[in-house]
């Protein structure tokens, strides 16, 4: 079942729209901002959040994922 969430890119930061379970979702989708692969739990498609024009704070809330470094 298909959902979607909003959240930060944990590599540059940049507003993402995380949808899970779409057509070309990927256990490593590429941050459309930045092309750095995001490691994720579920399969996961990135657009990036246009309408969210302030980027995230440092110190916002991360999406709950794995980064590459810890595998
Ligand atoms: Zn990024």
């Amino acid at each position: 079942m298909a959902s979607a969430w909003f959240g930060p890119c944990p590599h540059c930061n940049s507003a993402l729209s995380y949808l899970e379970g779409v057509t070309g979702s990927t256990m490593k989708p590429v941050c459309p901002r930045c092309k750095v692969a995001i490691t994720v739990v579920r399969a996961t498609f990135l657009m990036a959040d246009n309408s969210r024009r302030i980027p995230y704070a440092k110190d916002a809330a991360r999406p709950v994922i794995r980064s590459d470094s810890d595998q």
